[in-house]
């Protein structure tokens, strides 16, 4: 795990390199200063020499000067270090889920994936840059003030040692609470989020019910809860504090005291006895660094983990490296024995043959949950058949690249995602390099024409948060545009219209027909107006195909589809 850790650092080895020999510098020069002060008092001063003081205190602030500007580029650098290595994992994280297949997105919440693409990375980077940095330097800057302590006074330096098992105790049970603590922290502040998410985007349900007060009510008790934790984080916080500072004063009384005693029996210098005060601060700086580490390193290793086990998640769907790329499709598609389950469990496709010819529209109909949506999920790989094949024009499917594939089928759907942006580039997501004429081409096509003219800024208009804004029929108009950008040979529409009123429906009919010629479609519907077009009709029930023929050849058969135009038409 660590060695993997490290390798992120591979391509930032020299600002690595840089920032850790600054660093190991800036303790250096932390090591030395008191040694030059208690020169200073017990040679330079005795001598009296003032012309030797003033050059020594020049050469002493230019010491500062360098150890404060290398501080500054630690800082930096280390921290550029820390966000240049956030950056590439959250790269690679979005890279890698954006190759995901479908039954990834199946298996995965939205929240997790997006907390690892934030918090986790940002608790990652701050423990690449700290980690190694910090955990070298304190343990050079400790074993280093004591080393030189002991060579001053040894009974001095053991005394002021005494304190340091009492200060890492008192950091360790400090840390154990506040890990604790924190942890319960972030677990109510996800409650506190998610009950914020909840009532925002379920304001309307809320309002509907008037249940606001009942929802003041449970997110009052979450926001409690938060407070009670953070409070008591803090408390330990303090109490620690306060701890250390006691322990770190009163042996800087006890070493003043025992070094006074010391220095009247002629053991120490003034100078030594100065210079063990400062080194006191030296030696118990880095237990507060190494404190902290305790507590970021759990955190960052965590998180790391979380990371590298979405990494690791190898993407279902893939080219196979035989893989051809398929320029132009004909449109030819055959299931061949196709089964299919979505989990090992409970089959939902078993032993499914068809043929669609090119250019003909088939409609699917039958019960909810028979398969239909699964059929057409097929067809561009986004999910792969357990048993059998499909092939279009004669090549079976995973023999095609995904890419040119996928580029050959249009599917639109009851729910039309759209985008954050302007009108424009939501139907030109159909085609990215489109050119205005192309766009403009599109959406007269799809009827979107009156659309645009309403909207204030036309094409420029801004369709924001999912398309709140528009209505069902219209974004299914901008569905359909970006189709005719993509301009594909096959077409699945999948219930694309039913949730429409049959009078929007029959709106958008025109420009739905207009689209399905010259292309195999494949209509998925529950109104049969809907499909009174259709080549064919293909029932499909959860024992697998019941009936499949022409509408005339389904009515005279009698058999599911009659009956459901019998109870269809009579309704009407
Ligand atoms: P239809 O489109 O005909 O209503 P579907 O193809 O959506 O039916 O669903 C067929 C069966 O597969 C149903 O039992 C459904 O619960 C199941 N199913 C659909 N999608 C998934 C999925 N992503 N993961 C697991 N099971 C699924
Ligand atoms: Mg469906």
């Amino acid at each position: 795990m660590l060695k993997r850790f490290f390798s992120y650092y591979k391509p930032h080895k020299k600002l690595f390199a840089a920032d850790f020999s600054c660093a190991v510098f800036v303790g250096l020069l932390e090591l030395g200063f008191p040694l030059a002060v208690s020169w200073f008092i017990d040679t330079l001063l005795p001598e009296g020499n003032w012309q030797a003081i003033t050059w020594v205190s020049f050469l002493l602030l230019f010491l500062y000067l360098t150890s404060t500007s290398l501080q500054y580029v630690v800082n930096y650098w280390g921290h550029k270090l820390g966000i240049n290595i956030e950056t590439d994992m959250r790269q690679e994280l979005f890279e890698h889920v954006q190759r995901q297949s479908f039954s990834f997105f199946d298996n995965t919440k939205t929240g997790h994936i997006m907390s690892r693409i934030t918090n986790d990375l940002f608790d990652i980077g701050e423990m690449a840059h700290h980690g190694p940095e910090d955990l070298f330097i304190a343990i050079m800057t400790f074993i280093g003030a004591f080393w030189i302590m002991l060579t001053i006074n040894v009974k001095l330096a053991l005394i002021a040692i005494i304190v340091v098992p009492f200060l890492i105790w008192l950091i360790t049970y400090a840390n154990i609470k506040m890990n604790t603590a924190w942890k319960a922290m972030y677990g109510n502040i996800a409650e506190v989020n998610a009950r914020v998410e909840d009532s925002v985007s379920g304001a309307r349900v809320v309002q509907s019910f008037t249940n606001e007060k009942h929802e003041i009510k449970r997110f009052t008790t979450d926001n409690r809860h938060y407070r009670q934790t953070k409070v008591g984080a803090y408390k330990v916080m303090a109490f620690s504090l306060s701890g250390m500072y006691i322990m770190t004063r009163l042996i800087v009384l006890v070493v003043l005291v025992f070094g006074a005693y010391l220095s009247l029996n002629n053991e120490l210098t003034y100078g030594e006895l100065v210079a063990f005060v400062l080194y006191i601060n030296v030696l118990f700086k880095p237990i507060d660094k190494i404190s902290a580490l305790l507590e970021m390193y759990p955190k960052g290793m965590a998180g790391f983990r979380r990371f590298t086990d979405l990494l690791d998640q190898a993407p279902v769907i893939t080219d196979r490296p035989d893989a051809k790329v398929v320029d132009h499709l004909e449109g030819e598609i055959e299931f061949d024995h196709v089964s299919f389950s979505y989990d090992d469990q409970k089959g939902v496709l078993s032993d499914i043959s068809l043929k669609l010819n090119r250019g003909e529209t088939v409609a699917f109909v039958g019960p909810s949950g028979a398969g239909k949506t699964t059929i057409c999920s097929l067809i561009p790989r986004f999910y792969d058949v357990k048993e059998g094949a499909i092939k279009i024009d004669g090549i079976d499917i995973r023999d095609m690249t995904k890419e040119s594939l996928r580029s050959q089928i249009g599917i639109v759907q009851q729910d039309v995602f759209l985008f954050t942006g302007t009108l424009r580039e939501n139907i030109a997501y159909g085609k990215l390099d489109a050119t205005e004429e192309e766009v403009m081409e599109a959406a007269k096509k799809a009827n979107l024409q009156s659309v645009v003219d309403g909207l204030p800024l036309g094409y420029n208009t801004q369709i924001g948060e999912r398309g709140l804004k528009l209505s069902g029929g219209q974004k299914q108009r901008i569905a359909i545009a970006r189709m005719f950008l993509k301009d594909p040979s096959i077409l699945i529409l999948d219930e694309a219209t039913s949730a429409l009123d049959t009078e929007t429906e029959a709106m958008i009919q025109g420009a739905i027909e207009e689209l399905a010629k010259g292309r195999t479609t494949l209509v998925i519907a529950h109104r049969l107006a809907t499909i009174r077009k259709a080549d064919r009709v293909v029932v499909v029930t959860e024992e697998g195909i019941a009936e499949d023929g022409t509408h005339a050849e389904l009515l005279e058969k009698d058999g599911i589809f009659a009956n459901l135009h019998r109870v269809q038409y009579e309704q009407v």
